[in-house]
């Protein structure tokens, strides 16, 4: 690894100033469970490092009634799988979590860093953008919102200046009769994904309708991808287990997944089919139980 200058800020204000000088040369490091392994392959060689883990302001997760959650961007995995809020009103992110690395990883790694690293493996980005999320991203005296959806641009590429940093993530309430489920392919506990799926249903209210689908897919493309064609089939339908397959055999048909030393692309199409159908059938369940 190359000598670098090492910052660690403690206030937004001060890593936004140190962003806006050292712009290109300078980069972030939250966890560094993802950075450090770039920096090591020697993908990245940054002159300096400022180090915004010591930003306790940006720990947290709000939850209201009216407003919807509202996560810091240095929250770590393992507060998001514990969080007794999140596990009372999304459960789903503790479900996730769980299976997301290691203890070690969850207990370090943050949220921020998962979904800024744009790695289209990752989980969270899945959950999120299913549920609609927006980020909150800063750079000196100014702040921009960024649909989770349109963040990410290609592999490990995503919507953020070099001067910029993300620092929370919002997830707007759910409308009633809405479930969502995440599921996903490992070989091992603590790997990442296969593929994996999070498939959001909102029902009509007293009907047996499928009124809204969220569809999203890791490792089916260079970003985390949303099966559009296949929402469309369930929207406005009475759900059953044929349509689920239906729509888990065209999520596959239109995926691009890549081919490498954990699975070709032809298993991954196999195991969208199988992971669409069982979060989806996970979500319904929950859409109907209001
Ligand atoms: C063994 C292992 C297994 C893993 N398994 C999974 C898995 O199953 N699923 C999964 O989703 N992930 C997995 N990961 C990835 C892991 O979740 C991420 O490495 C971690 O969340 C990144 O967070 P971090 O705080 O360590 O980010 P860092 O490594 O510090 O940063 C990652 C990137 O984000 C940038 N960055 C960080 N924070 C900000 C911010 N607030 N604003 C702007 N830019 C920022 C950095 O500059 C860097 O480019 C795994 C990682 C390891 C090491």
């Amino acid at each position: 690894m190359k000598d670098f200058e090492y910052f660690s800020p403690t206030t937004v204000e001060e890593a936004l100033s140190l962003l806006s000088k050292y712009k290109k040369e300078g980069k972030i490091i939250a966890g560094g469970q993802s950075m450090l392994v770039v920096m090591r392959q020697g993908l990245i060689a940054p002159e300096y490092i400022i180090d915004i883990k010591g930003i306790s302001a940006l720990d947290y997760i709000n939850y209201d009634q009216k407003d919807g959650l509202k996560i810091g961007a240095l929250t770590t995995h393992r507060a998001i799988e514990k969080s007794p809020v999140l596990q009372k009103h999304f459960r789903v992110f503790s479900e996730m979590e769980v299976n997301l690395a290691t203890i070690q990883t969850r207990n370090w790694g943050t949220i921020g860093g998962n979904l800024c690293h744009g790695d289209p493996a990752g989980d969270p980005a899945l959950v999120f953008i299913a549920l609609n999320a927006k980020l909150k991203l800063n750079r000196v005296g100014q702040e921009r919102v960024v649909a989770m959806e349109e963040f990410s641009k290609d592999l490990l590429e995503v919507d953020l200046g070099a001067d910029e940093m993300l620092t929370e993530i919002h997830v707007p309430i759910p409308k009633p009769y809405t479930g969502i489920a995440h599921e996903k392919l490992m070989v091992m506990q603590g790997d990442a994904g296969i593929v994996g799926a999070a498939v959001l249903i909102t029902m009509g209210e007293g009907e047996d309708i499928c009124e809204n689908a969220r569809i999203v897919i890791s490792n089916a493309a260079s970003v985390p991808w949303r099966a559009k064609e296949a929402e469309n089939l369930l929207i406005g339908k009475r759900i059953n287990d044929t349509l689920l397959d239906k729509a888990g055999e065209i999520a596959a048909a239109k995926s691009d997944p890549p081919s490498d030393v954990h699975g070709s692309a032809e298993y991954r199409r196999e195991m969208i089919k199988v992971f669409v159908r069982r979060a989806g059938t996970k979500a319904l369940e929950r859409a109907k139980q209001g």
